[in-house]
């Protein structure tokens, strides 16, 4: 299994850089995890557009689904010219409402399931890789996500501190987490994110083997992002680096 970092800013990006977005490949399967903006170019260095099995999308904020409106149209040239025979499948959170709908329309690129919508708990099979959602503490609907093949791979998604999360990330090969601020951030963050510190105290109660944190803001310096999640992890952790795959 392999992850590639396609972008890993929020919620706007560093010069030519991307925000959320990843490439998970398992068996010659590729999904996407997240599509925000400047992520659809990127995942066209790896793969081509035909290649690309499934969409899954942990919230509709802008920074994790702007690209989806321009994969949209390349999927439906694609089949159009006979290079893709059908539309893929697209996991997504049931709303906001206005987001939804517009994505939602566009059946002629995706076959829609709303992870809302899945009976519990929320399990699902979606090319090749076992997938779990669990909600995340977000001010939308949001969702963490275990995918599992050969390994055992967790992205957060966006969400702060919360048990679920602990319990799918239980011995994760990979885990990957939001690390969107620093101990000073704690009062503003702490109802809709994880401070790095706590990405790492996270992945050390989960018995996480290996932590990668993303979701950065442009204004930070990463590598004290980086110190504080390994002081709550109580060991290395790597930051996420755009173009970067990692064996999972
Ligand atoms: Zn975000
Ligand atoms: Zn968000």
């Amino acid at each position: 299994m392999k992850l590639t970092v396609l972008g890993c800013w929020a919620p706007y990006p560093r010069v030519s850089g991307a925000c959320s977005g990843y490439l998970l490949q398992e068996n010659n399967r590729n999904l996407l995890l997240d599509a925000g903006n400047g992520v659809l170019s990127r995942l066209l260095q790896h793969i081509d557009i035909q290649e690309l099995d499934a969409v899954l999308l942990s919230h509709l904020h802008p920074d994790h689904l702007m690209d989806i409106y321009a994969l949209r149209h390349a999927i439906e040239a694609a089949i159009r010219e006979g290079r893709m025979d059908k539309p893929i499948p697209l996991y997504l959170p049931n709303g906001p409402a206005e987001d939804f709908d517009r994505i939602t329309g566009f059946t002629n690129a995706f076959v829609i399931n709303v992870i809302d919508r899945l009976p519990e708990p929320r399990e699902v099979h979606v090319a090749g890789c076992r997938v779990k959602f669990v909600p995340a503490k977000h001010n939308l609907p949001a969702y963490s996500m275990l995918l599992e093949g050969s390994k055992r791979f967790v992205y957060s998604g966006d969400t702060a501190y919360q048990e679920e999360l602990i319990k799918l990330a239980a011995g994760a090969d990979l885990f990957l987490c939001e690390a969107s601020g620093l101990d000073s951030d704690m009062n503003y963050l702490q109802e809709n994110h994880l401070t790095a510190r706590q990405a790492g105290e996270l992945a050390r109660a989960a018995g996480a083997k290996r932590l990668v944190i993303t979701h950065f803001y442009p204004e930070y310096v990463l590598s004290l992002l980086q110190r504080q999640a390994a002081e709550g992890f109580g060991r290395q952790v790597e930051l996420a680096r755009e173009g970067a795959t990692l064996e999972v």
